[in-house]
């Protein structure tokens, strides 16, 4: 079947042509594989399990999107592609090897600085044209391969996730695998966004990529963050070519909404839904008794 073709701005350099499909994670990150993906809408006050009934958006290439020009895919997939998939091949075996439980630092051999520019490459893919506008310096961070450090109010959080969901939520767009982004409203997601953040609002998370069996937040601003993700900014610092051997301790996180940096069980979300209800029909019952009063 011919592939569709899709013009717009590349969503890192900017130029207006024909896009490719940007794997986000890279199918050698085990993104090869059919995936669901459910509109936000259809995912809002529903019980966990009805995020994985298969029912949804089908796409059998794996999780992506028309995101980015040829030459930015093949430039960034070239450098730091298999850099990328291979830290999430030693994430998997970690996790396996400690049966989902992993509570020591562990040792990764990696090449730092080609894995954090592919999670920045990928945040660049689930944002819209905002955020290439507004992080000039992140576009020179991934279209050099060479050009190292992040500004410090800039942060790449990572953690362990077993699956089976992903979530992706990026600073100006939210979906649970980007499905229909035009048919959402601008409107209602801030609406949404505000009333997140007035109910946790120690959340800073800008954007969020979540797909087994790792999952990735960045976060803008200095202030420190109140929570146990494992910050992996450093790895900014190495030159391009060095292959190096670091020990890291990451969480385990579950991921059972489409809210940014909510890692409740499931049991923690139908506790708080029960708990939601309850408060609701107090209100209610209180508000009837005082119109018969
Ligand atoms: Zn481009």
């Amino acid at each position: 079947m011919a592939r569709k073709k899709v013009f717009g701005n590349c969503r890192i350099c900017g130029i207006y042509t024909k896009l490719s499909f940007e794997h986000v994670p890279p199918e050698a990150a085990f993104n090869n594989h059919r995936v669901v993906g459910k509109h936000i809408f259809e995912l809002i006050n529903k019980d966990p399990d009805y995020y994985f009934d298969g029912k949804g958006h089908i796409s059998q290439r794996g999780a992506g999107a028309y995101t980015l020009c040829e030459k930015c895919n093949n430039d960034t997939g070239a450098w730091y592609g298999d850099a990328f998939a291979n830290f999430a091949h030693q994430s998997l075996y970690i996790l396996k090897h400690a049966k989902g439980r992993p509570s020591l630092y562990y040792p990764f051999r990696i090449y730092p600085l080609r894995v954090i520019k592919q999670i920045i490459t990928m945040f660049f893919s689930i944002n819209k044209d905002q955020f290439r506008f507004s992080h000039p310096d992140l576009v020179k961070f991934v279209l050099n391969k060479n050009e190292r450090y992040l500004s410090p109010d800039i942060r790449i959080l990572v953690y362990f996730t077993l699956g089976p969901h992903a979530r992706y939520v990026g600073g100006t767009s939210i979906s649970a695998i980007e499905v229909n982004p035009d048919e959402i409203s601008r409107d209602m997601l801030d609406d949404m966004l505000n009333q997140y953040q007035r109910d946790y609002p120690k959340s800073l998370y800008s954007s969020e990529i979540a797909f087994p069996p790792l999952g990735y937040v960045l976060s803008f601003g200095l202030e420190p963050l109140d929570n146990e993700l494992t910050d992996i900014s450093f790895f900014a610092r190495y030159p391009y070519g060095d292959w190096t051997s670091l020990h890291l301790k990451l969480p385990v996180n579950p991921v059972n909404t489409w809210y940014p940096g909510d890692y409740r069980s499931k049991e923690q979300i139908r506790n708080n839904f029960e708990e939601n209800t309850q408060i609701e029909k107090e209100i209610q019952k209180r508000k009837q008794a005082e119109k018969n009063q």
